[in-house]
């Protein structure tokens, strides 16, 4: 009997992993995402999509499919969707392992500007007009119409749905990894003044962070919120080794 898996995604640790387990006789994995990229990478193992209807819903879910064990790959920043994994994995005793991308740190050379969340960060870009580089998710841009006065490049898997948007915004549509001297390219082309970003860990988004350093420009970094987990791991590879020393519950 297979071990039912459901591994939260939408990161590319998620990916990673689904691309591991695909195949073995052992697991019965799903990947859920929430839906937010209309055209989602495929994947090679089965994909459900949208939210589970809170903590309720989500034991539920656990429940009706008879899910063993829960795998929380979400971003850093998606911290609902965690804090309800583990309040519904507490009320069903489901174990849940979470994998935490360590946090980028401060390096020789880096000119970061660390602020609590995304209105900070609008906040501290200053009354003068700069040029910006946002590299953060859609939902986040609208924050953005508080500063007006900047001109903003934001790059973007899909365009924004949101109206209120900031007035002078330049959209750049496009999907990491990302190479480091073509990061410097842009920002030099574009002559940002200063880049906005999450510290979302991994290698898959650092360039931008590398560059910014090799330019000597200054980074806004919008600190991580805080992220309940169950046990925590830092590689797939950890993971795969915890899946495969559970048994099945109906065993
Ligand atoms: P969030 O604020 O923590 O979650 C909001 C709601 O979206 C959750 O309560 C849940 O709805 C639903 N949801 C989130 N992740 C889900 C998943 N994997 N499967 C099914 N439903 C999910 O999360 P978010 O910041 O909106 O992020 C949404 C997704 O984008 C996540 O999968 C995350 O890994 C990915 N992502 C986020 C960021 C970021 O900066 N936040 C960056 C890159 C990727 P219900 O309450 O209805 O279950």
């Amino acid at each position: 009997m297979a071990l039912k898996v459901l591994i939260l995604g939408g990161t590319t640790a998620a990916s990673a992993l689904a691309r591991k387990i695909a195949g073995d006789a052992r697991l019965a994995p799903v990947l859920s995402l929430a839906g937010r990229t209309t055209n989602p990478q495929p994947q090679p193992i089965p994909v459900r999509v949208g939210g589970f209807g809170g903590i309720e819903g989500l034991v539920h879910f656990l429940r009706d499919e008879a899910i063993d064990a829960v795998v929380d790959a979400t971003h850093p920043y998606a911290d609902q969707m965690s804090t309800h994994v583990v309040a519904a994995s507490k009320q069903t005793g489901v174990p849940l392992a979470s994998l935490v991308r360590p946090d980028w740190k401060r390096e020789a050379g880096d000119r970061w500007q660390v602020v609590a969340d995304t209105e900070a960060a609008a906040d501290a870009l200053g009354a003068e007009p700069r040029r910006i580089f946002l590299s953060l998710g859609r939902q986040d841009l609208h924050v953005f119409a508080r500063a007006p006065q900047h001109h903003y490049l934001a790059r973007l898997i899909e365009r924004p749905d949101q109206e209120a948007l900031p007035p002078d915004l330049r959209l750049l549509q496009a999907r990491g990894p990302f190479d480091r001297a073509d990061e410097e390219r842009l920002l030099r082309q574009e002559r940002i003044d200063v880049l906005v970003s999450k510290n979302a860990g991994g290698a898959a988004t650092y360039a931008k962070i590398e560059a910014a350093r090799a330019l000597g420009l200054p980074v806004v970094m919008i600190a991580r919120p805080y992220k309940p987990a169950g046990v925590i791991l830092a590689e797939v590879e950890a993971c795969v080794a915890w899946l495969h020393g559970l048994v099945p519950r109906g065993v």
